[in-house]
């Protein structure tokens, strides 16, 4: 089996990258590995997320606007919102993350799920300004505020809220639409991915732009509805665990065939999931 991890990056080099302008300077490229949060103004841009494909990117921030990327902030360590540290650190970025996603970028890494070991990456693509408790900055008139979420996706996610546009990126905390990836290999685990789509619907109000690591922008509606397709196929499937029911079985079973034909069209299918569900409970 070809990795995902190098359909993905062949995927993004030829991706073309759809730009949404959503409210107060704040602009989501979509197409390159992870959604990019692009906040302009004259601080210079800010960044979540990196993306994977260096000219596409670098095209996009261009139509945005001259400034250049003063600021990068990883959502979490995974290649596709990290593989654009190192141009754009390079261009003058400083590079902002959860004190966990240095350590995982900084040695090789084996994520078995994914058949796929990643080396360390060049110094310049690592994050310098490392934080592991809740953080606020005031850049571009803007105020961010960055929550960590514990262990959920991986062990160094994080949300960056602008406060005043009342947007947020809640990292790859939700896939919009799509069954998400539980990376076990770095600290993920499904219950945690639980407390934070919980947190997520907490955070979120009736006007609240929620932007996802993967999938459309949305809503607190769709938070509602990620956290609830979570904690039913967990259910089902803790169940079946409990019933002495082995991995095999537990995915002959199907528990999530309800729910396959709405969101197992993506990266992740119902039978992956299944997989990545059983290992956590
Ligand atoms: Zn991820």
């Amino acid at each position: 089996m070809e990795s995902p991890v190098i359909a993905i990056r062949k995927a993004a080099a030829i991706a073309k990258i759809n730009i949404h302008k959503l409210r107060g300077n704040i602009s989501v490229l979509e197409g390159s590995g992870g959604n990019i949060t692009v906040l302009t103004g004259h601080d210079g841009k800010v960044l979540v997320d990196a993306g994977i494909s260096r000219p596409q990117v670098e095209d996009a921030l261009a139509s945005l606007s001259d400034e250049p990327v003063k600021h990068l902030i990883n959502s979490h360590w995974h290649f596709d919102h990290t593989d654009g540290n190192e141009w754009l650190h390079s261009l003058g970025a400083e590079i902002t993350a959860h004190e966990n996603t240095r350590k995982h970028l900084s040695i090789s890494t084996r994520v078995n799920d994914w058949n796929f070991t990643f080396p360390p990456v060049p110094t310049g693509a690592l994050p310098t300004k490392l934080i592991t408790t809740d953080q606020t900055l005031h850049l571009n008139e803007t105020t961010l505020v960055l929550k960590c979420y514990g262990p959920s996706h991986t062990d160094s996610d994080i949300s960056i809220q602008f406060q005043e546009a009342n947007v947020i990126a809640v990292a790859d905390t939700l896939w919009n639409g799509h069954y998400p990836f539980v990376d076990y290999s770095t600290g993920g685990n499904i219950d945690g991915m639980i407390r934070a789509a919980e947190a997520n619907v907490a955070n979120a109000n009736d006007e609240t732009i929620v932007i996802p690591g993967h999938g459309p922008i949305g809503n607190k509606f769709q938070l509602i509805e990620f956290r609830d397709m979570l904690v039913a196929i967990r259910e089902k499937i803790a169940d079946l665990k409990r019933h002495g029911k082995s991995l095999d079985e537990t995915v002959a079973a199907k528990p999530t065939a309800d729910y396959d034909a709405k969101w197992g069209c993506f990266v992740i299918d119902g039978d992956f999931f299944t997989r990545l569900v059983y290992a956590g409970v």
